[in-house]
């Protein structure tokens, strides 16, 4: 048996990197970049108004108020995506809209509030200094500026930075194949009733949906019997993705033949059973290259196990800069007691402000009671060596939130 600590790092150790691959910009949000991005241009690419109002030369306008307005003669009217025909002249000004080029001669706009006009006059009722309410030529972003790196989990604000700078298509990294094989003589299917004695194959589909809230493309291999043969057709399937899970079968039951089938194909495992609670048997090694978990069949244990574990390997090898669920401090509003000998993390609902949070049990924490973890967000990590948490302690709180990472273990 190894601590949680000890089994993580023995995951992030040697997996193998998923490849990139080329994809669409629209289609990019989620994925991992596997590129560094530098900008082909500036943007915005020319100098422009900021404001609706008048392109003006600030030396026109020294001195002028509500009471004391300068007149300026307008001369041209230009709108966004059209060009300036003429340039400002000492006693001229040009209308001018958002976005549209600032013309020649002008080097300031007077936003149109500020100013009084008729077709063919203005009058400007502030001075503006050289400047005003212009835009630069890359002010957001600069020719040959490193936008974005390697390991960035591409956002809505980041596709737009990458369409401004005229990037279509990206590189990152494939979506990680994940093969599920649910092993137990009771699971019936989703759909199918139950006969004696049998349950639903609910790891399967709970399973699926975390591989793919966090990019992963879940390859679900269906209902396995606790008979070695029947393991070994369905792992030499499974073993052809980039990550196999197995569910079940893995613990110390006269039918648990999860690892001696492994085994007999060539197992290189890294370690069985972890010092914690739950999820005890987690076994966790390599099989014909490819990654392997053996999840416990308890349905908490098997998700834990995922949260902890495989979705960290799993955007390790997409190259994710923030492998881990980040880690929260909360006061625990609900006294909780722990195994002394394992690391337990408990289920909680996690509420209150991100500096102010707190942890409420949600109740039982059998490893069969999944509601548990339905129901709450977080887990509590109550240490090795630590039997009860108080009501009022300070405690660290894993916090079930898949759309965000940390780079920081939690273990
Ligand atoms: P095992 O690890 O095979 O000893 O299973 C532990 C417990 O988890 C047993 O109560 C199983 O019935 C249950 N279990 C195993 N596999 C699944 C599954 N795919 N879906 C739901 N429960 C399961
Ligand atoms: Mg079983």
């Amino acid at each position: 048996m190894i601590e949680v600590g000890e089994a993580l790092r023995r995951v992030l150790a040697e997996l193998p990197e998923i490849e990139g691959e080329m994809v669409a910009l629209p289609a990019s949000r989620g994925r991992v970049l596997r590129e560094e991005i530098r900008s082909p241009r500036d943007v915005p690419p020319f100098r422009n108004s900021a404001m609706d109002g008048f392109a003006v030369r600030a030396a026109d306008l020294v001195g002028a108020n509500f009471d004391r307005p300068t007149r300026l003669e307008v001369i041209e009217t230009v709108g966004a995506g059209s060009v300036a025909t003429r340039s400002v002249q000492p006693g001229q000004a040009i209308r001018i809209m958002t976005g549209a080029p600032v013309p020649d001669g002008a080097d300031a706009v007077v936003r149109v509030e500020d100013t009084r006009s008729s077709e063919n006059a203005v009058e400007i009722m502030v001075a503006v200094p050289s400047g005003n309410n212009i835009r630069h030529p890359g002010e957001d972003v600069r020719c040959g500026d490193a936008v974005l790196g390697p390991g960035r989990v591409i956002r809505a604000a980041d596709i737009g930075v990458l369409a401004s700078i005229g990037v279509a298509v990206v590189r990152v990294a494939r979506r990680p194949r994940v093969a599920i094989i649910a092993t137990g003589d009771e699971l019936v299917e989703l759909g199918q009733p139950l006969g004696a004695g049998q349950i639903v194959n609910s790891n399967a589909y709970a399973l699926a949906a975390a591989v793919e809230e966090i990019g992963g493309e879940a390859q679900v291999l269906g209902i396995v019997s606790d008979r070695p043969g029947e393991l070994r057709a369905a792992f030499a399937r499974g073993l052809r993705a980039d990550v196999m899970l197995s569910t079940g079968g893995v613990s110390v039951g006269n039918f648990d033949y999860v690892r001696s089938t492994l085994t007999d194909l060539g197992y290189r495992e890294s370690f069985w059973k972890v010092a914690q609670k739950p999820g005890k048997p987690l076994s966790f090694g390599f099989c014909e290259g490819t990654p392997v978990f053996g999840l416990p069949g308890n349905p908490v244990s098997a998700l834990v196990c995922f949260y902890v574990y495989v979705l960290p390997a799993l955007r390790a090898m997409m190259g994710h800069r923030d492998v881990h669920l980040p880690v929260v401090q909360a006061t625990l509003l609900t006294g909780v007691t722990s195994a002394e000998t394992l690391t337990e993390f408990v289920r909680c609902a996690l509420a209150g402000s991100p500096h102010a949070m707190t942890a409420r049990s949600t109740g039982s924490q059998s490893s069969g009671v999944l509601r548990s973890l339905s129901v709450g967000d977080g887990l509590v990590i109550c240490p090795k060596g630590v039997s009860t948490c108080a009501a009022g302690a300070q405690v660290s709180a894993i916090w079930l939130r898949p759309e965000l990472g940390s780079a920081e273990s939690p273990l």
